[in-house]
Order: structure tokens, then C-alpha cells, then sequence
């Protein structure tokens, strides 16, 4: 194995361009190094660094190679500034708070509608989380529903009306249950008893906001999970009526139903996956889930270092960065591409290089990666 002052050693007489990581990336990321360098043959013999170039990863082995570096922009894009972690994207405000296993909670707002505060996963309770009285819900692993006590007792707390948690039907008992469970330990508070816990399933809509609606879809993961589509109602005025000046459109809305005068379609906005294998974008996806103007789906996994992670990833339900690059054209019409559930074992910044190393530049243009519980650890 090779010593972190060998890989010092190393690089100070190799005066390479890039990084080089540590295979276990949770625990250190080592170097940046500042010349270009093709190839590492120093680290040949060893299988416990690799070597991340300007050109592409190297690892320890040659035959590991696992990408080169394409031109894109740099991630997160100006377009997509982020203010105190907000992300603003296609007209939605987006809190991602989501780290693999640990916790996850993804805040939706719009911008042009303050009435939409919703909740996806509820993992863990942050802030923003706290002000939506609508939590959808995708499965039952604990990164993704434990807050959901935390959630309701900080909602009493500040006076907030109680919240729906809506849920795949196989948990409503028992989280009910939990709830009380953990109101026999203080006898407080009350809202515990009374969770407002509602099951949703493929097939079912939750009006959220007149404007807003939310539909649940089946995904694979290794229990049973679901995820969501935000659709927006929009209006246009028919034909016949185009020709009018808005004070008699206005004379006919009062006379008239709305639906008389205006067109009206629901289109799909927003996606949230929740957890799942990638098989959710190859076997008869929803119809809607590849036309919406922001994805948040999840890449637990980015490295390619460690032989069979991506079998290994679907073996555990999740998604490989390398499975999203690999079908890159099934999101031509997706519009900005959220990333979460990374790994705990990925530094952020190791993760921005995985992804823009590794993706396709019609990809990694419109790719966010979540690395926002990741930066406020
Ligand atoms: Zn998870
Ligand atoms: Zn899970």
C-alpha cells in the first residue's frame, strides 16, 4: 500500500497537473498538483490511489481508466446560482439536502407562486422543510422518513398548523405507531398521536397549491418506494377569444367559467426520484418523468475505481453516474439534471471532478450536483 508521504514524495518530483485521491475518498483528498502529466507510472504498483488529470482519471491500474475529460462548464453554472444553498432553476427554488444513507430533504418553492412550499423526503428536518405543511414521502428507509417526527414537533413548536405526511400505503401504521411510541417518552407533544399520515400511490394526485399537483410513480429500489411529479396548471385563452383587450377578457371572467374561455393543460415541472436503480428510465418510465423542466434524481455512486460498483449499486437499488452518462439521450428534453444522494464517502469537491470528468458536455451543462449537506457538515 501505498504511504501518504510516498504519494508526497511522488508528486513533488512529478510536478503533475490534477489530483490525486485517495481510494478511500471519504478520508482525505491528498494533493493538487500543478503540471499536466499524461500518465502515472509511479503508481502502478499500487491500488490505493488513483490519479485525476486534466486529460481524465488514471488509476493505479491502466486498464481502470475510467474517463476523459470533455469539455463543460463548471458545476454548479452561473445559471444556476445558489444563494444560502438555495439552487434557483426554471423558475423553482430547490433546498437539496440529501447525503446517501444519512439524510434526505429536497424543498421545493416557485418563484412566481409563494403559495408552493412543498416537501420531498423528509430524512432529515431542515429549516425550509419546516415551513411546508405538505410532505411527500418516497419509502421507508430511515435517511428518508426519520425526520418525519422532528418535522411535525418542530411545526408545533412554532405554531405552524399540523402537516400531511403523504406516504406509500405499507408504512402509514407504522409510522402512526412511531409516533405514538415516541410520545409516551415526554408526553409531549400531542401532535404525535394524531399524525396527519395519508397514503398515496401510482394513480393518485395531491392538489398542493389551485396551481400546483403532485402524482406519485413506482420506482426500484429495494423496498417499497416511490417517486413524484410536480405538474403546473397553466391557462391559455381559446381561439376565439384571443382577439379581446384585457377589460373584456376580464368582463367575460366574471360572466363566465374558466374553463369556457381558456384552455387549461397540466404540464410536468419538476421530478423527484427518490431511491432507485436506474431500470426506472429503462423499463416503461412514466410519460411525463422525461419531459419535465427539472430532474432531481439520485447518483449514489460516482467513482469507477472499485471493480463491479455498478452492479454493486444496483444490487442495493441505487444509480451509477456512469448509467445516466451511458443513456445520456434519454434526457435531451429535461431542461437541468439535480444530483443527490451521493455518498458520504465523496468530498464535494471530489464529486464536482467525478462528474465533469466523467459527463458528456450536453449533459454536464445542465447537471447541478447536491452537495449541500455535504458543505454544512
Ligand atoms: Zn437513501
Ligand atoms: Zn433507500
Amino acid at each position: 500500500m501505498l504511504k501518504k508521504h510516498e504519494v508526497l514524495s511522488f508528486a513533488s518530483k512529478t510536478k503533475s497537473a490534477g489530483r490525486i485521491y485517495k481510494r478511500n475518498l471519504h478520508q482525505d483528498l491528498c494533493l493538487t498538483l500543478t503540471r499536466r502529466r499524461e500518465t502515472v507510472r509511479h503508481l502502478n504498483d499500487e491500488d490505493h490511489f488513483f490519479f485525476l488529470n486534466r486529460r481524465g482519471f488514471h488509476t493505479s491500474k491502466p486498464s481502470l481508466t475510467i474517463a476523459k475529460k470533455k469539455a463543460g462548464s463548471i458545476i454548479p453554472s452561473k445559471s444556476s446560482p445558489s444563494l444560502r444553498g438555495w439552487l434557483t432553476l426554471e423558475g423553482y427554488r430547490i433546498y437539496p439536502w440529501s447525503i446517501s444513507g444519512l439524510e434526505t430533504c429536497v424543498v421545493i418553492n416557485a418563484e412566481d407562486d409563494k403559495k408552493l412550499a412543498v416537501t420531498f423526503d423528509i430524512g432529515y428536518t431542515t429549516r425550509p422543510s419546516v415551513r411546508c405543511q405538505q410532505v411527500f414521502i418516497s419509502h421507508g428507509h430511515m435517511d428518508h422518513v426519520s425526520g418525519l417526527f422532528q418535522h411535525a414537533t418542530k411545526r408545533s413548536l412554532y405554531n405552524l398548523s399540523p402537516a400531511v405526511y403523504y406516504v406509500p400505503p405499507n408504512l402509514v401504521e407504522t409510522l402512526r405507531n412511531v409516533g405514538k411510541q415516541l410520545h409516551s417518552l415526554s408526553g409531549t407533544p400531542d401532535i404525535l398521536l394524531d399524525l396527519d399520515i395519508r397514503p398515496i400511490q401510482p394513480g393518485d394526485s395531491v392538489l398542493v397549491t389551485p396551481e400546483y399537483e403532485i402524482r406519485p410513480f413506482a420506482t426500484f429500489h429495494r423496498v417499497p418506494s416511490q417517486g413524484y411529479l410536480l405538474y403546473h396548471r397553466y391557462k391559455r385563452l381559446k381561439p376565439l377569444y384571443r382577439h379581446l383587450r384585457p377589460k373584456e377578457i376580464a368582463v367575460m371572467e366574471n360572466q363566465c367559467r374558466e374553463e369556457n374561455i381558456y384552455e387549461v393543460s397540466w404540464l410536468p415541472e419538476v421530478a423527484f426520484t427518490g431511491d432507485t436503480t436506474f431500470e426506472l428510465f429503462l423499463n416503461n418510465p412514466p410519460a411525463d418523468l422525461l419531459k419535465v423542466r427539472v430532474l432531481i434524481l439520485e447518483a449514489t455512486y460516482l467513482e469507477n475505481v472499485t471493480p463491479g460498483i455498478v452492479r454493486k449499486a444496483r444490487e442495493r437499488g441505487h444509480t451509477h453516474l456512469s448509467e445516466i452518462i451511458d443513456h445520456a439521450h434519454l434526457f435531451s428534453d429535461v431542461e437541468r439534471l439535480v444530483l443527490i444522494h451521493l455518498s458520504d464517502k465523496y468530498s464535494s469537491s471530489f464529486a464536482r471532478d467525478a462528474v465533469s470528468f466523467q459527463m458528456p458536455p450536453s449533459l454536464l451543462n445542465k447537471v447541478v450536483i447536491a452537495t449541500l449537506a455535504k458543505d454544512r457538515s
